[in-house]
């Protein structure tokens, strides 16, 4: 396919700046540039891009938020026009992004909005849970745990102060397990500092499966449940929450887990602008794409990270909603856009697990890699080199380099 059949407009549009999109655009800005002709679009709320993995440290108060918002001027090439605006909708007939800075055609669209917390429906959880999608989302984790720690202080009666003092966190996933871990090891210090005893704070991690972790192998369950008890987390699994009050999560059980702060980790969807475009949707609001990340029946547009629903074709499920996946995709997306332009064939999706990792607390982590599970130190080390090599593609892809500025 050449220039003049990929749209009447000539324009490639990338809605969102994360993971997918952001590496879609660093990597087409290179190909285009001999194409004069061809435009690139990145479009996003944010001027910055965030690095996500990075925020249950900034929950924890180990990082400030700043540190994981890297603006997206530094990274783009001139080749990029940036449009900062929040995107509204979609006029797929007419092939135009509706944003507040206006209607945006595309020749070419790249879907990469990720996800926004799921709540299931479960009353009371959006209205009293804090949430972890965004460096302010974690920036209020920490100041909500900084502040119960001075209410703690304040209060005499030792039961209500161990109440104040204790976050919960719902969801045993990988976010979850992190957050638990980060806050576990960092509370005690900072109660101190609040003229609380260190024994006062405490986190329970609350999971409805019968694991945390869920789909990891049972050696890399066991690490990191053993860490986190090392840790003094309270691991509920079995643990559904039926409904969120003012006092705290109550369980199917008819069990109250009380606390003075409580955080929602347990699961994602698709952002809801997508599941009312008339774009194909399967679980969880994910966009069905074709095997080359084409939604089906729309070939103008291609969907990368979070929002692509891809079926692993291992495990017959969905690909989990990862950095590691979206950047592969976005890959995978920027080459066969390549491949339109240059009328080459378009490349199938093929997903080549890294492996994974969780950081568990400040010092250690758990990993399985290539088929050998470790915990410990060398995990958290393996977690810190995975986001330092990343801050360093994005740079290495934008030709950046930060210290010749
Ligand atoms: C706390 C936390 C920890 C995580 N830890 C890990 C980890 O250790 N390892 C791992 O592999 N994965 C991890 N993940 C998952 C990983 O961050 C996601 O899978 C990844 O960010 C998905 O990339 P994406 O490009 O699809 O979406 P995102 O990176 O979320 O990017 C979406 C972009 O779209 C923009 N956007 C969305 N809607 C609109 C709109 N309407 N208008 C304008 N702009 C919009 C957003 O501003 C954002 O820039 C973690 C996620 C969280 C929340």
């Amino acid at each position: 396919m050449n220039v003049s059949t990929v749209g009447s407009s000539g324009q490639i549009v990338v809605a969102g700046a994360g993971y997918a999109g952001l590496h879609v655009a660093l990597r087409l800005t290179a190909k285009l540039r001999g194409n004069p002709k061809m435009e690139l679009i990145l479009v996003d709320r944010h001027d910055y891009h965030q690095v996500l993995t990075e925020l249950p440290r900034v929950a924890g108060g180990t990082r400030g938020a700043g540190a994981v918002r890297i603006p997206l001027q530094d990274m783009l090439a001139t080749g990029v026009r940036f449009v900062q605006a929040e995107i509204n909708g979609f006029d797929l007939a007419g092939r135009r992004l509706l944003t507040g800075a206006g209607p945006i055609g595309w020749g070419r669209l790249v879907l990469a909005l990720g996800s926004r917390p799921n709540d299931f429906a479960i009353p009371g959880l959006a209205q009293r849970a804090l949430s972890v999608y965004s460096a302010s989302d974690a920036e209020r984790v920490w100041a909500a745990a900084s502040k119960a720690l001075t209410d703690a202080a304040a209060a005499t009666d030792p039961e209500r102060q161990r109440r104040l003092a204790t976050v919960v966190v719902g969801g045993g996933g990988a976010t979850g397990v992190e957050l638990a871990g980060e806050l576990a090891e960092v509370l005690p210090e900072a109660a101190n500092a609040h003229g609380l005893a260190a024994d006062r704070p405490a986190v329970q991690l609350v999971e409805a499966g019968p694991a945390i972790l869920a789909g990891s192998s049972p050696q890399l369950i066991d690490k990191a449940t053993r860490i986190l008890s090392e840790l003094g987390v309270q691991v509920r699994t079995n643990a559904a929450i039926a409904a969120v009050t003012e006092e705290g999560f109550r369980l199917t059980d008819g069990q109250l887990v009380e606390g003075g702060v409580f955080v929602w980790a347990g699961g994602v969807k698709a952002p809801e602008l997508v599941a009312n475009s008339g774009l194909p949707t399967g679980h969880n609001g994910r966009v069905k794409v074709d095997r080359y990340l084409r939604v089906l029946d729309h070939p103008d547009i291609y969907v990368a990270g979070d929002l692509a629903s891809v079926t692993d074709p291992r495990t017959g499920h969905a690909l989990p909603p990862l950095a590691q996946v979206a950047l592969e995709e976005g890959e995978t997306v920027a080459r066969n856009l390549d491949a339109e332009l240059e009328g080459r064939p378009l490349e199938a999706f093929t997903f080549h697990d890294k492996g994974f990792v969780v950081s568990v607390g400040t010092r250690r982590g758990v990993a399985d890699i290539a088929g050998v599970t470790s915990g410990g130190r060398l995990a958290h080390l393996l977690k810190d080199a995975i986001e330092w090599e990343y801050r360093q593609s994005v740079r290495h892809l934008r030709g950046w380099d930060p210290v010749a500025r």
